[in-house]
């Protein structure tokens, strides 16, 4: 019997990968794995090691660029019911590491507990947003800075808790990438509901008016270097509107590329070596990818 007959989640071979990315690009995965649950995760890793098969996990692929050859091993999700859950204790939150984060900050905003508001709009899981440290600019908050401990598993099966103090969080990384994230303790405080949704409506606002929902993207494209936004210095280099096939930077929000019309991977890759050109020329400044770029 096939190994993945034996694993009790769902198993999906060459499933293309762009049904999976914001982006909507990414060629065919060889193994597309959901895990009923830890033990199953447990189950897929040892056979995936055993049989020398390479491992990626996804979330919900909102910070993802992913080659049109796709990925020849398994990628994992965490989208079952299992890694769903949002469970309360007084003010502490313990949410599975397949959360969206926007059914999080609802969740909160219902139970009056506030610190999560930023959060909202962040098109992404709670494993995929604690391994990039996703978080809003404007205030310098991530979401490290909300954790108190998380439950992961290593690529062998193996699971711990890890504490928030032998976490390195840093401006869109963590020391947590290097493990599959299972769920993530959060510590909030008591607000009234009024006072939350007032915030969480600012933050809407806030994203509204600068982000580029117009069409399939990847949020931003670079980092910001220090003291000032990779969006500002694009924007001065004149690229706006730039286009390369099907992929655009945005009008709105230089730091955004667009997938305006079925773009693909190489267009995207295209676009950033160009941009990364005329940033350096002319600030001399070298932009580092924001999103994580699967060759
Ligand atoms: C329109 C738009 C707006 C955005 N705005 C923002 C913003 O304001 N701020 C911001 O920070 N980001 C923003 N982003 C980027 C993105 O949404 C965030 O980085 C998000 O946190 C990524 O989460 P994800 O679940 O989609 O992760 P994915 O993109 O699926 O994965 C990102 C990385 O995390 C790893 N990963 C995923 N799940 C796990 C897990 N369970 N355990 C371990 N590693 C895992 C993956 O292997 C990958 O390396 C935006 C994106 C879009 C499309």
């Amino acid at each position: 019997m096939s190994w993945w007959k034996k694993l009790k989640g769902k198993v999906k071979l060459k499933e293309p990968l762009k049904k999976h990315t914001t982006f909507k690009i990414g060629g065919p995965a060889r193994f597309f794995i959901e895990p009923r649950d830890a033990q199953d995760l447990r189950r897929a890793l040892i056979f995936l090691k055993r049989y020398r098969i390479p491992v990626f996990v996804i979330g919900a692929g909102s910070n993802l660029l992913i080659s049109d050859r796709g990925f020849n091993g398994a990628v994992l999700r965490l989208g079952a019911p299992y890694f769903k859950q949002i469970i309360f204790k007084g003010t502490d939150l313990k949410a599975g590491a397949g959360v969206n984060l926007n059914k999080m900050v609802a969740a909160c905003t219902k139970r009056g507990l506030s610190g999560a508001e930023f959060l909202v709009g962040i098109p992404g899981t709670v494993g995929g947003s604690l391994a990039v440290n996703a978080g809003e600019a404007k205030e310098g908050r991530s979401i490290g800075n909300l954790l108190e401990k998380v439950t992961v598993m290593d690529y062998n099966g193996d699971l711990k808790e890890i504490d928030k103090k032998d976490i390195k969080f840093r401006y869109r990384s963590s020391s947590l990438s290097r493990y599959i994230i299972l769920d993530a303790r959060f510590k909030l405080g008591r607000k009234k509901r009024e006072e939350i949704e007032k915030t969480v409506n600012k933050y809407v606002a806030y994203r509204r008016a600068s982000q580029d929902y117009s069409g399939p993207s990847a949020g931003c494209i670079f980092k910001n270097p220090r003291q000032t936004s990779a969006g500002r210095l694009i924007d001065l280099c004149g690229l706006k509107g730039k286009r390369v096939a099907g992929a655009g930077i945005s009008l709105k929000h230089a730091n955004f590329i667009i997938n305006n019309a079925g773009a693909k991977s190489g267009d995207v890759l295209k676009l950033m070596g160009m941009i990364k050109r005329k940033v350096k020329n002319k600030f001399n400044v070298d932009l580092k990818p924001e999103i994580k770029i699967w060759r």
